[in-house]
């Protein structure tokens, strides 16, 4: 009876995954699909507790898992109620280690408990090691670099030393799969060693525009390191959620690979795209034309139809409620607005659909780039809210642009442009734009929120 009510919880929480992970992909529904989720998790790992046996023998140590347990949800809790919203990308990248990490050290338990294992089970063993601490590391990297204290480092050596490194580590597990007897357990601790290294390394010099596709390659590894983890204790739950996360984590990294028009093999032996470098045209004497808030205010009022483009910094500012009423308050006056949507605008995947989404903005107005590129020249003015790198035209014209060949909104197009940042300062990929200074570009300084706000004020009374 046990081991049926045992399985029949493993298979509601893995149609709760599926379900929750098919209601993640749409705003309004994403809250309940994480709920959803997370109810079949905490279902399965009560059944596991109270039904689980092996051997004949229940699971013992209760004790030391729930404290275990309210440990790790004592510091996510805290965690996430204290992130700012600025600092989500990071946390994010942070609990995908987290992930990575758990697959690592199940492998390394795991590996005592059958030391005459087939090789298949050695294979699964290495594997959930080394992809696992890969993700840790590369995870840890990442963080630090959202978090803006990491660097990007890269040089040519750098580049062919992964590369056997990488080869050294496959080498290692194929000896050491054939026979164990090879290395002995401190196969183990080789592994990880290697592997974390390798995690670092290979993150270092992906940077700028391309860390959007790290950012999703790690969550898939991570996703598939908890596969193995399945594999191993034969549990189907494991199985399905790190197949999804996986398979998930992979679909995201082809998307965003599209997104920057990249293959992910030159964003990983690239390493383009690093902040810094660039040669598109530099400010030099170029100057920038200044709007004010009431010519701003009549423009738009005036407008029929205006875009909004938000990036990182409508995050930064929280500027997404304000941004909402200005979309309203012109739509009062008769004029049409959207939102046009860059794939890698903020500092996450799917940054700006949830922060718009948090603002109650209806989802219909916001328009995916390439759709918002063809409405562009019908629009009369396009409105930059803090964004900056994915509005860059070098990205269409200047080849010695580290962001070359990356899809952009080309807001160019539109009738006028007002751009709403703060200074002249780059954008994350630490580069120069020059829609700036082009012809049809007015600038708007200041706070995203704040000068809404006054936006807002202006356009009520025009
Ligand atoms: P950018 O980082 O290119 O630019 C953001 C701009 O916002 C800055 O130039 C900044 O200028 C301005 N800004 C910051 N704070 C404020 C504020 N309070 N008010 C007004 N403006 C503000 O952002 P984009 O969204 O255009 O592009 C995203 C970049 O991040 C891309 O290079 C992408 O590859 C990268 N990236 C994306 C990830 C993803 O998954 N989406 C993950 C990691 C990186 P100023 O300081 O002058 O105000």
């Amino acid at each position: 009876m046990s081991s049926f009510l045992l399985e029949l919880s493993y298979l509601l929480g893995s149609v709760t995954f599926v379900i929750g992970l098919k209601k993640l992909s749409h705003p309004e529904s994403a809250r309940k699909g994480n709920l959803l989720a997370a109810a079949g998790m905490g279902l399965a790992i009560l059944a596991t507790i109270l039904f689980h046996e092996h051997n004949g023998e229940r699971i013992g140590n209760i004790g030391w898992i729930m404290a275990a347990m309210g440990i790790g949800t004592l510091i996510g809790w805290t965690m996430a109620m204290k992130v700012k919203m600025t600092g989500m990308p990071q946390m994010v990248s942070f609990f995908n280690g987290m992930g990575g990490a758990c697959a690592a050290i199940i492998s390394m338990v795991e590996y005592h408990s059958h030391p005459e294992g087939a090789a298949g089970y050695f294979l699964v063993v290495f594997l959930g090691l080394v992809i696992g601490s890969v993700s840790f590391s590369g995870s840890m990297i990442a963080y630090g670099k959202l978090d803006e204290k990491i660097k990007d480092f890269s040089a040519k050596w750098l580049t062919v030393f992964n590369l056997v490194l990488l080869a050294v580590i496959i080498g290692i597990l194929v000896v050491a799969v054939k026979s164990p007897e090879t290395f002995g357990p401190s196969v183990l601790w080789i592994l990880l060693a290697l592997s974390l290294l390798y995690g670092v390394l290979f993150v270092m010099p992906i940077g700028g525009a391309d860390m959007p596709v790290v950012i999703s390659l790690l969550n898939s590894l991570t996703g598939m390191a908890a596969a193995f983890g399945g594999f191993l204790y034969d549990n189907q739950i494991m199985l399905t959620g790190g197949i999804l996360v996986g398979s998930a984590g992979t679909i995201l990294t082809v998307l965003m690979c599209k997104a920057m028009n990249r293959s992910l093999l030159n964003v990983i032996i690239g390493s383009f795209g690093g902040g810094g470098g660039g040669s598109s045209a530099a400010a030099g004497d170029q100057t920038v034309k200044e709007i004010n808030l009431t010519d701003a205010a009549i423009l738009c009022s005036y407008a029929s139809k205006v875009c909004i483009v938000p990036g990182y910094g409508l995050a930064v500012a929280q500027a997404q409620h304000i941004c909402h009423d200005l979309e309203k308050q012109l739509e009062a006056k008769g004029v049409e607005v959207y939102y046009a949507i860059h794939p890698v605008a903020g500092r996450m995947p799917g940054h700006m659909n949830v922060l718009l989404a948090e603002a109650d903005v209806p989802y219909p107005k916001l328009i995916e780039m390439e759709d918002a590129n063809g409405m562009m020249n019908s629009t009369d003015v396009a409105i930059i809210v803090g964004a900056n790198d994915v509005v860059n035209p070098s990205a269409e014209n200047d080849p010695g642009s580290p962001i070359y060949g990356m899809p952009v909104i080309q807001v160019w197009e539109a009738k006028n442009v007002i751009v709403m940042k703060r200074s002249m300062r780059a954008g994350y990929a630490g580069i120069e734009n020059p829609l700036f200074f082009h012809a049809k570009t007015k600038m708007l300084f200041g706070d995203a929120k704040d000068t809404l706000q006054k936006l807002v004020g202006e356009v009520k009374m025009t």
